[in-house]
């Protein structure tokens, strides 16, 4: 039986004559009651999860064909057409909002106060009834909400699309970068199977990064209702994930089908594909608190020239890259060393080879939270 059906979502408008649409692609009955949202490029500039979602496609319309489909699977491989219509100078750019400047994977709404209130004295003593009751009165929240312009009434659609879904995959990459994970702290070790599947060098870990990103709108609300109210069962029923499929320029084939792959099997091992998983791989580093990555900032204007390729080891006090400024009188100063300050593997460096004090032009990730890291501990 094939199950599939595709629906081009037109979105709120956004100036006269202008339209742009969704595309959602569903598979399986959803009689089962589970469910699974997976959509790339968020981040509009990010390629690799458009590869990765055309090879997915495939494999979920040849499970589709022989039934072995179990739930509802939802994909949107092209997130953000808003992002997508945005160039300039020839170069697109999809991570901050034209219009208001907010990075499209920021600021979704937070649920957790008025779902808080409507359900105290209305919980139960089984988890399956308040998964039910609390997804319910999201629903209930969702559906007041008005959008005013077309990336609110975007960031709405997607929200509305995920936030009852057992397990949601956002697809992005970094600059260059190796492949990593982030994950809710709450979800581990029980998800731990994603990015040993994967293949995630690093994987990254917060109860709340502080950035309100599509993953944590999904999933942040059930730890915090659990902490609330911890007399009654509530589980982390949403295993949201933000997964980096290495860097902006990392698009192949090979890449493509070997993500696809490993997501499907992925979902293989959930029960979501009825076929058995081949053996899981194992994890290839310990997961590691978001709080303790490093963000190496340029201490000065110049080039840089880095010593270390993503996913390589360093120690506190290595020198991974220099800034060299060819305008400074003295020798001695047109070259500036920059040096990690922990242990740990840098994961990510910036494309361009631009420094300006302030700016990050690499993450390192550590094994210990960093003092002095504030509440947000995101990029922007
Ligand atoms: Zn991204």
């Amino acid at each position: 039986m094939n199950t599939k059906t595709i629906e081009n979502h037109v979105l709120h408008g956004y100036s006269m004559g202008t339209r742009r649409f969704v595309t959602i692609i569903r598979y399986g009955s959803g009689k089962s009651g589970k469910k699974v949202y997976i959509q790339a490029g968020l981040h509009a500039d990010e390629p690799p999860g458009f590869v990765v979602m055309h090879h997915l496609i495939d494999l979920m319309d040849q499970a589709d064909k022989s039934n072995k489909i179990a739930g509802e699977i939802i994909l949107v491989p092209v997130a953000n057409p808003v992002g997508l219509s945005q160039w300039r100078d020839d170069m697109l750019q999809g991570r901050f909002n034209f219009t208001n400047g907010i990075n499209f994977n920021r600021d979704y709404p937070d649920f957790f106060e008025k779902v808080a209130e409507s359900i105290d004295g209305k919980l139960y003593n089984t988890a399956e009834k308040n998964v039910a009751l609390i997804r319910e009165t999201i629903s209930e929240n969702l559906s007041k909400i008005e959008p005013k312009d077309e990336t609110e009434y975007l960031k709405h659609l997607l929200l509305s699309l995920s936030f009852d879904a057992d397990i949601v995959l956002d697809l992005h990459c970094d600059y260059q970068a190796v492949l990593h994970v982030y994950l809710g702290t709450p979800l581990w070790p029980q998800a731990s199977d994603l990015p040993a599947q994967v293949g995630s060098e690093v994987t990254l870990l917060s109860s709340n990064s502080g950035g309100n990103p599509f993953d944590e709108a999904c999933s942040r609300i059930w730890w915090d209702l659990a902490e609330k109210y911890p007399e009654f069962p509530i589980p982390a029923a949403c295993l949201a994930s933000t997964v980096e499929f290495r860097g902006q320029a990392d698009v192949s084939h090979e890449y493509g089908t070997q993500d696809a792959n490993n997501i499907f099997y992925f979902l293989q091992r959930r029960g979501f594909i009825l076929d058995k998983a081949p053996e899981l791989p194992p994890l290839l580093n310990d997961a590691t608190p978001l709080r303790g990555v490093e963000h190496t900032i340029a201490p000065c204007e110049g080039v840089v020239i880095f010593f270390n390729k993503p996913g390589e080891a360093v120690k506190k006090g290595d020198k991974i890259a220099e800034i060299v400024n060819p305008i400074e009188t003295a020798r001695k100063h047109r070259v500036t060393p920059v040096t990690s300050t922990i242990d740990g593997i840098l994961f990510s460096r910036s494309s361009d080879r631009y420094a300006r004090p302030g700016r990050i032009i690499a993450k390192i990730a550590g094994k210990k939270p960093l003092r002095g890291k504030g509440d947000k501990l995101l990029t922007l």
